[in-house]
């Protein structure tokens, strides 16, 4: 429902927060977790403009009614797991307190201010669990026709079933860390035995994650209506991808080290409270689901997406994928309503990723085995280098935002670089 904050009009005394190109408008009030250098504790904050509010400074000068011990954490959990009335109180107190222009309560908050490029921003969540999905038709459709078959591309399940995997929760990291290039198990096609060494085909997934913030309990299945109001926000989320190791591993029983090595995401939680103007029927499901999965809302999000590559060899910055989060063929919603189906606990801070985000023109496929078809089309960057795959020491960006009138609510970046393999 559309509140207050939600106001297009509302401006607020942080002026780097009313730019029409700021990711962190007074509408987002996006959570995260920093240390700075005045203070080497991790704080949750929340970003405003260039800024950061310390939201433990805040609580603890009076100014919001929370337990202040909940924003003196190494991760918003604690806060997560508090009912959904209090994160959309703190939401509008915020709200209130940064855009009221009274000069005794800027005179109190502008001290509890952080400038962001003085931050280090930390992984914002503990992540309890990671799950991966496959929701985009036309993601699946083109893997299933590289790796399988064209004329039977999605297998008989897929639009029955939103089709995920257990990932791997140890190894998701906040944007800015660098990634070591993966060692695993290879068979190339022309090869009669496998060997082990480093990666060949090192990918990027254009993901978005969802968090849930409230749990369910073991034994206690979600309707997609209690599992879209458990969902505390969304990040942006890099799900790198070994394709070679992934195409010998991955039959009977899917992605397994392909993907273990690491997931990147962006250390901004935007709520799905701020997402909600932003809120767009997806495509048509025909068959129709079951009626445990069926939904009768809008359930998936207008977010503008990019990815950028930076390599080594030169200072361009290139855009190489823009697609929209908005065509997903099953919501976020429905994938926590299934992963729960069975009477699996959800917990707060875990983590869903929404499967590689394609659209269904060439440049706006999420991963590059889809932008070079495997390697076959290479990209030739603006330099003149060419890529099939991503290189040593090139960094890969995922941004995204959904436009408001006069605004945008941004998601900041999800950024990673890679480092050579160890050696054998
Ligand atoms: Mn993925």
């Amino acid at each position: 429902m559309l509140n207050a904050t939600h106001n297009p009009q509302l401006k607020s005394w942080v002026a780097s927060a009313n730019s029409q190109t700021t990711d962190f408008p007074i509408q987002n009030l996006p959570f995260g977790v920093f240390t700075s250098a005045a203070n080497s504790e991790p704080h949750v904050g929340v970003a405003i403009g260039d800024q950061i509010v310390d939201l433990y400074l805040l609580a603890t000068s009076g100014l919001l009614d929370v337990n202040a011990s909940l924003f003196a954490q190494a991760n918003i959990n604690a806060f997560m797991a508090l009912d959904q009335t209090v994160w959309s109180s703190t939401r509008a107190r915020l709200s209130y307190l940064l855009s009221n222009e009274d000069a005794a309560t800027q005179a109190q908050i502008e001290p509890l201010l952080v400038g962001q490029s003085t931050a280090t921003m930390l992984l914002p969540i503990k992540v309890e669990g990671y799950t991966d999905f496959y929701a985009s038709r036309e993601h699946a459709t083109n893997v299933g026709t590289m790796f399988r078959d064209p004329e039977n591309a999605l297998m008989p399940n897929w639009l029955h079933i939103p089709i995920g995997y257990n990932g791997r929760a140890s190894t998701v990291v906040v944007s800015g860390t660098d990634v070591r290039r993966p060692l695993g198990q290879l068979k190339p096609p022309t090869a009669s035995e496998p060997h082990f060494g480093p990666t060949q085909k090192l990918d990027i997934e254009l993901e978005m994650g969802a968090v849930v913030g409230t749990p369910n309990a073991m034994g206690t299945p979600l309707t997609v209506a209690q599992a879209q109001a458990n969902i505390f926000g969304f990040v942006l989320l890099n799900d790198w991808s070994a394709r070679d190791i992934q195409v010998w591993e991955y039959q009977p029983l899917g992605p397994f080290q392909a993907k273990a090595f690491a997931t990147t995401i962006s250390p901004w939680v935007v709520t799905q409270e701020a997402l909600e103007p932003f809120r767009v029927d997806g495509p048509v499901q025909q068959p129709k689901p079951l009626d445990y999965l069926a939904q009768n809302q809008a359930s998936n999000y207008d977010v503008a997406l990019q990815v950028d590559i930076n390599t080594a060899a030169s200072d361009d910055t290139q855009t190489i994928s823009q697609t929209n989060f908005k065509a997903m063929y099953w919501s976020s919603a429905q994938q926590l309503a299934h992963h729960s189906s069975s009477g699996c606990a959800m917990q707060t801070g875990d983590l869903l990723g929404s499967g590689t985000i394609s659209g269904t023109t060439k440049d706006s496929l999420g991963s590059l085995l889809e932008l070079t078809w495997n390697g076959k089309t290479p990209l030739t960057l603006a330099s003149g280098e060419q890529r099939c795959f991503v290189e040593n020491g090139d960094t890969l960006t995922l941004r995204g935002h959904c436009q408001g009138d006069g605004f945008r609510i941004g998601f900041g970046s999800a950024v990673g670089k890679i480092l050579p393999a160890h050696s054998l």
